[in-house]
Order: C-alpha cells, then structure tokens, then sequence
C-alpha cells in the first residue's frame, strides 16, 4: 500500500461511503498487518489532507479543570463517585477567571473548562463563569465540557456565550457502552445530548477511549459510522488508562499505537476536524503528543488548572501534569512544534468552515 496525495482523496471518499465490515477491517488491517512503512505513508497523507485545511496550524487551547466532583459512576473513570479515594476538589468562579487571566496573559485565546458532573455548579453560576470570561478576554472562545445536562441547560450557556462543547461518545455500540457505565446512564441520552448540542449551534466535540474495556472492530466500525452521521468539529481519541480504584484497575498495559493509527483514519476521513493530540496519548508514550500530531491531529490543550489540583484530576493512573502538559512549559511546547515544520497558533481556532476569511491556506 503506498498512499500518494490523490490516492488519499480516493481513500477519504472510499472512508466515507465504507460500511461497518468494511471499516472493521481497514482498522483491523492497520492495526494487526500493516508494516511500518505503510503506517507511516497512512500517518503522512493524514498530514497532507489537515494541511490543506489548516496550513500546518496547530490549535492551543488553555484546559481548566475545575471540579474533580462526579455525580456518575462511570467504571472505567478515576473520578467515579463510588471512588472513595478520589481527591475531589472545586474551584470558585473567582478561581475560574484567575486561570483564564494567567492563560490569556500566555496567549490562550480559547479556554477549555471541564469537569466531573457536578451539579454545584449551577446554570447561573455558569453563566457567571461564561460571561465573565467574555467580558474580560474578549475576543475569547469559551469550550465547555461538563457532561450531560438538558437542551434549556445547554441552550441558556449558549446564549450566554459558550461556543464549543466536547461530551464524548465514548462507544457507538449499545451493549459495549452498557459494559462500561452503570445503567442509570443510556447512550441514547448521551447521543440526542450531542445532537442538541449541534442543533442549539455549539462546535461540537464527540470521542472515544481507544482500546476501552470490550471494545472490538465492529464497536470501533460503529464508532466511526456515528462520527461520520454526526460529523462533529472536534473528536477527542485517546488511549484507555486503567485507574487503580476502579474495575478496570489493571485491565492491561495501554500504548499509543493503536490511537495513532485511527487519528490518521479520522483525519482521512473527516479532514476538516479539530482533532486533539490528547494527553492520555502523552502519558501512555512520552513521545505521544508529537507523534499525534505527526499522525494528523492539530490541537493541543496545556493545563492551566491551579498547580496544587493538577493531580487531583485523576482521571487514569500517572496522568501527565507536567512538563509539555503544563502551560507553564508553553514557550518550549510551540518551540518543539515550530521545528516539526508545525505553526503554533494561539488564535480562537475556529473549525476552518467557520473561520472569518474562510480556512487558513
Ligand atoms: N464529565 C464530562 C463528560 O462526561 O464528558 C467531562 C469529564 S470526563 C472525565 C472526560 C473524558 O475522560 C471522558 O469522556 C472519558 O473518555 C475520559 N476518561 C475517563 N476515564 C478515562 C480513562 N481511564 N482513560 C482514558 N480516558 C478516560
């Protein structure tokens, strides 16, 4: 297999009418056949067709995570609330905007506030947060990921100005999402949220854990179906990282390989998609980051969250918090971007069909 330029047109429309079997078995072939040769002609046509939207540009979003608190049970999540060992923690709104002022002082001009689901924080007092983000950072983009809330919940942030929110999928697969949450929690609910979402006029952002518990080709196949239904700006994909207190503690030792395979299948087939090089990447392989983006991913997201947190946000065991993961280190991470030949770019970052003056060249 040797993937020219035009071939990946080819291949990019070939990835948009597959169906499931198909899709099981291109990914089954790059994960289990392909040689590392024709992973890496896969990983640079990946690159060609997110150059040819994005010019090269590679997206900094400033992370806040600003309450460790969950009232779900997810059982693959560090934040679980049956996890009795969990650190949990809540930043006030004054807090919020204090990161937001460090992060816009290094740059940031999209803030990314996430959170377990936590139910303190309440529509008004997010519309606080929102509102007192735009009104300070002007010209700011506000990215909300906060879980599952009702359409007049998400309507109301919206109005009040949040632009962008990212709620993985996390599975496509009805029995496989029942095999990784408790049954209170249905991906029926969790699909008509992203649709929402879309409808309401959010950038919306879907994902999954790659190499989750159970997760087979077909789910995989599905997963990508969905994606290409909902064609979503943004699409979160990292590695599963066993938590310690949870069932899964254990399960097996993750890597990046597998994700980086399918960042380049999602690229290919949805070019124009705001894809994170995430940090689950980063902590499962110290070279994760840059090979996500050498694998077509175009954003990434340094925490700004207070120092003294960073470790309480325990999503997966050993999650990164220093280093290149900490904003702090920004002057260095773009540095290392620029000599892979990448733009650093600190603007709204905007999906390039909704960017003012069209997609970047
Ligand atoms: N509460 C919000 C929600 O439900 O979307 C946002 C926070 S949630 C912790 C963010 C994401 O972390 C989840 O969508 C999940 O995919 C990811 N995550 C949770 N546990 C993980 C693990 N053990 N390994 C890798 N990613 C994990």
């Amino acid at each position: 297999m040797n993937l020219s330029l035009s071939d990946v047109k080819t291949f990019s429309e070939w990835m948009n009418s597959a169906g499931k079997k198909d899709l099981s078995e291109i990914i089954r072939y790059f994960y289990e056949k392909s040689t590392e040769d024709e992973r890496s002609a896969l990983s640079g046509s990946a690159c060609r067709i997110r150059d040819m939207h994005y010019g090269g540009r590679v997206y900094f979003r400033g992370l806040i995570e600003f309450s460790s608190y969950c009232r779900n049970d997810c059982y693959y999540c560090g934040l679980q609330r049956s996890n009795l060992h969990a650190v949990r923690y809540r930043l006030s709104e004054a807090e919020i905007l204090d990161c937001c002022e460090e992060g816009y002082a290094l740059g940031f001009r999209t803030f990314v506030l996430q959170s377990g689901e936590d139910m303190h924080y309440t529509d008004l007092s997010l519309c606080r947060i929102i509102s007192g983000i735009k009104e300070r950072f002007t010209g700011c983009a506000v990215t909300l990921s906060i879980g599952e809330r009702s359409r007049d919940s998400y309507k109301e942030l919206f109005d009040t100005g949040a632009d962008r929110y990212l709620l993985r999928h996390e599975t496509a697969n009805e029995d496989h999402y029942r095999k990784l949450h408790p049954p209170e929690l249905s991906l029926n609910d969790r699909k008509r949220c992203l649709y929402n979402l879309k409808e309401i006029g959010y950038q919306v952002g879907a994902g999954f854990m790659v190499d989750s518990p159970y997760q087979t080709y077909e789910t995989l196949a599905e997963d990508f179906l969905f994606l290409r239904e909902l064609a979503p700006h943004m699409i979160g994909i990292g590695p599963f990282i066993p938590h310690k207190d949870t069932r899964f503690a254990g399960f097996y030792h993750p890597s990046s390989r597998h994700t980086l395979v399918l960042l380049s299948l999602i690229r290919i087939m949805l070019p124009k998609t705001l894809l994170p090089a995430t940090t689950a990447l980063g902590t499962v392989d110290d070279m994760g980051r840059e090979k996500g983006l050498m694998a077509g991913a175009n954003v990434v997201m340094p925490n700004l969250s207070p120092l003294k947190h960073r470790s309480e946000y325990s999503l997966y065991d050993n999650k990164l918090c220093k280093g290149w993961e900490a904003a702090e280190h920004l002057p260095e991470l773009a540095r290392y971007i620029e000599s892979m030949g990448l733009t650093p770019d600190f603007s709204r970052g905007d999906h390039a069909d909704l960017q003012k003056g069209g997609a970047p060249a």
